[in-house]
């Protein structure tokens, strides 16, 4: 397919270096024109605008920061939507559900698709085409750009036929592994304090829990290794924040949630902003004078 990338971060690269590899025809665009021009050795064109990148293309995939960035690349006067002609906008970045829905319908009064096709995985995972892709969207599009997110994941779930709920999957799947990032953060202050070695008790966690993100986070914690960040606590706390947000429009409390966005929170305090988010760990180190 002829496809438009938009956003060649830490997930963003990866994601486009795999739909060159399945063959995919790509026109790149980032800000900073060097992450494009790492690319173009790799077959893509480079575009000067997100308009540019769009012209003649079928869909244009977005892996942008946060809500802010995906409104500017798309409404600005040579965004996607001026430019995707009937097109479909392919939002992979993690993103409000609010902003989704505007999405969507901004795309709809102009004839062109939307669908969510939000990502779990670290950068390793994006690099090595290995991402859960958690899609939703009406289900023709969904199954037209199937190719789309194989090149990209190794498994695609769809939560729904409205784009914004894939959106609120992401969301709470995020927050599930925030709960964890406390959940270690406070057990390995503890244990540090009563003179267990946190390595010994990760042992014991990763045979109880049998998960890599287990096994991989604790052992970042226990080693107290959050530079370089994979996925930065600033990103971290949107997430937290936002998943309030999809509580709060469907009216579902989410007490743990409140929690760990201050906690998160804090380590931004703290300078921490720019860290992995397995940082916010750090919180209850603090608070536990250690
Ligand atoms: P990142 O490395 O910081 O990349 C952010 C990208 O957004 C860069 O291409 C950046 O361009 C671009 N950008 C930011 N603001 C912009 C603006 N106003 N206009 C145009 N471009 C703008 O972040 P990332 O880790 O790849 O994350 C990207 C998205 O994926 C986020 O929504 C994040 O929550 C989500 N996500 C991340 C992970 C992870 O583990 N890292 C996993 C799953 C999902 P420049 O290069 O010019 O700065």
């Amino acid at each position: 397919m002829k496809l438009a990338f938009i956003g060649l971060g830490k997930m963003g690269s990866g994601m486009a270096r795999n739909l060159l590899r399945a063959g995919h025809e790509l026109t790149v665009y980032n800000r900073s024109r060097e992450k494009s021009e790492a690319l173009s050795g790799e077959g893509a064109r480079v575009a000067a605008s997100p308009a540019e990148a769009c012209r003649n293309c079928e869909a244009a995939l977005t892996m942008l920061s946060d809500d802010q960035a995906v409104e500017e690349v798309v409404g600005r006067p040579d965004g996607i939507a001026s430019a995707l002609d009937g097109g479909t906008h392919i939002s992979c970045s993690t993103i409000s559900t609010a902003m989704a829905r505007r999405l969507a319908a901004a795309h709809a009064s102009r004839g062109q698709g939307f669908a969510s096709a939000c990502v779990f995985g670290r950068p390793e995972a994006a690099e090595a085409g290995k991402l859960i892709v958690m899609a939703a969207g009406a289900p023709a599009l969904i199954e037209h750009y199937r190719p789309v997110f194989d090149a990209i994941g190794r498994q695609t779930f769809i939560a729904g036929a409205e784009p914004w709920q894939a959106n609120a999957a992401k969301l709470c799947g995020n927050f599930m592994i925030a709960a964890m990032l406390e959940a270690f953060g406070e057990a390995f202050a503890t244990l540090r304090k009563a003179g267990v070695d946190p390595h010994t008790f990760l042992d014991a966690i990763s045979a109880l829990f049998g998960s890599p993100v287990y096994a991989n986070y604790g052992r970042m914690i226990a080693d107290q290794q959050f530079e370089p960040a994979g996925f930065a606590l600033k990103l971290g706390y949107k997430d937290l924040r936002l998943v309030l947000e999809t509580a709060q429009e469907c009216d579902a409390p989410m007490p743990l949630a409140s929690v760990i966005r201050d906690q998160m929170l804090s380590a931004l305090a703290h300078g921490q902003g720019d860290q992995d988010w397995s940082s916010v760990a750090r919180t209850a180190a603090r608070d536990a004078a250690l």
